[in-house]
């Protein structure tokens, strides 16, 4: 019970260490929701460079929720706001335009 008391009383200490250390990393991932190394992948923005994208649509085909519009042979583009960063379109682009 005593050493119940004790773990109880000092596992938060690192968490309030890295919260007084790293503030304003949490709060811009907890608030702004962005990481700013682009470190956190659940995080990071999805993008189509529309200088690599030859509009094949094989992204558009495969994303499960239809958050990427455009037309054949013109570069495409992704809605944020649908996108559910499920990674799948990075993997099947042909022409590696999606990061
Ligand atoms: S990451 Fe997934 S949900 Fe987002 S655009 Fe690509 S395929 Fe669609
Ligand atoms: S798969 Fe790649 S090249 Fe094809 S439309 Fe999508 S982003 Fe463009």
């Amino acid at each position: 019970m005593h050493l119940y008391v004790v773990f109880g009383q000092t596992a938060p200490n690192p968490v309030i260490s890295t919260m007084k250390y790293f503030k304003e990393e949490y709060r811009q991932h907890v608030l702004d929701k962005k990481c700013k190394t682009g470190e956190c992948k659940a995080l990071a923005d999805i993008q189509i460079d529309p200088e690599k994208c030859r509009g094949c649509g094989m992204c558009k085909r495969n994303c499960p929720v239809e958050a990427i519009s455009g037309e054949v042979k013109q570069p495409h583009v992704i809605d944020k706001a649908k996108c559910i960063k499920c990674g799948t379109c990075i993997s099947v682009c042909p022409f590696k335009a999606i990061s």
